[in-house]
């Protein structure tokens, strides 16, 4: 964290999981920019930290890197406590760490299922359950949880992926019910296919195949998925709840 954290006001407390890289390294960049204090969770700290730390001496935010994996428990608890023992209340909690571990299903290893689940839905329900209980008892707060349009329309060799995805959005509308009665919203973003490194790895064969999938003709950005989570965070969105908001060209309409 910088110097000037404490003697500068931060416009709200954000936290973000998988933010070192890929669209949760362009959110934690547009919630800098909007002034926030950011903590993102991830293995690794981003490149881009001396940046952000810049950027955010120039609009009155913060970054601060906690390390965190989410393929275990015990390091989400302990990590979400180090948060916490700073933050006391957070406003705006975003849930975007994710893997994938393709293969056809006859071929799948219970490691490739149970990696997948635990990174890109237990780890969320994890992180959801103690933040929850903090938004709750201010009556206040946004959450946002990274599906994929493929928890939607399915995708064949990613059964593992899929049904994380599917699973997220369900988590989510549940979780809007329960929470709405104290005025915390949460909403899910279904990105398509959108240049990172997780999509970088297929070949230019499959890239090819997906583009023209596309009715926009190309391949989306980081950026263009955090400008969502972004909206879907601020006051603009006050009445919006249980809402899946798929930012995909076009692909999954
Ligand atoms: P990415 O570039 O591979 O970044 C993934 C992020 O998740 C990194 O910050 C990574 O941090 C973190 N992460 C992965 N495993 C982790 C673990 N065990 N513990 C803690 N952090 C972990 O992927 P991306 O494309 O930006 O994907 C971000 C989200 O968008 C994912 O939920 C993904 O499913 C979703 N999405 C992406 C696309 C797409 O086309 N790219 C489409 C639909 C949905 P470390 O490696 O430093 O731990």
């Amino acid at each position: 964290m910088n110097d000037h954290d404490s003697t500068m006001e931060h416009k709200r407390n954000v936290l973000v999981t998988g933010g070192s890289k890929g669209i949760g390294a362009a959110i934690v960049e547009q919630f800098i920019k909007e002034g926030d204090m950011v903590w993102y969770l991830s293995r690794s700290q981003s490149e881009h930290e001396s940046r952000w730390i810049s950027i955010a001496a120039e609009h009155t935010g913060n970054v601060k890197h906690v390390p965190c994996d989410m393929a275990d428990n015990h390091s989400i608890e302990q990590a979400l406590d180090t948060v916490m023992a700073e933050a006391s209340w957070i406003d705006v909690l975003v849930n975007n760490a994710g893997i994938t571990r393709d293969g056809l299903i006859m071929r799948m290893k219970d490691e490739a299922w149970d990696e997948v689940l635990q990174v890109n839905l237990k780890a969320m329900f994890i992180t959801c359950r103690k933040i929850s209980r903090v938004m709750a008892s201010r009556r206040s707060g946004s959450i946002i949880n990274m599906s994929s349009i493929v928890g939607i329309t399915g995708n064949g060799g990613q059964t593992n992926y899929a049904a994380s995805k599917a699973g997220i959005i369900g988590f989510s509308k549940s979780l809007a019910r329960e929470l709405a009665s104290r005025s915390v919203r949460v909403n899910i973003v279904a990105p398509g296919f959108i240049k990172t490194s997780m999509t970088d790895i297929l070949s230019e064969q499959i890239q090819d195949s997906l583009r023209e999938n596309i009715p926009l003709g190309r391949i989306g950005t980081p950026e263009e998925v955090a400008k969502a989570v972004l909206f879907l965070a601020s006051g603009d969105a006050s009445y919006i709840t249980g809402q899946v908001i798929a930012v995909d060209g076009g692909m999954a309409m």
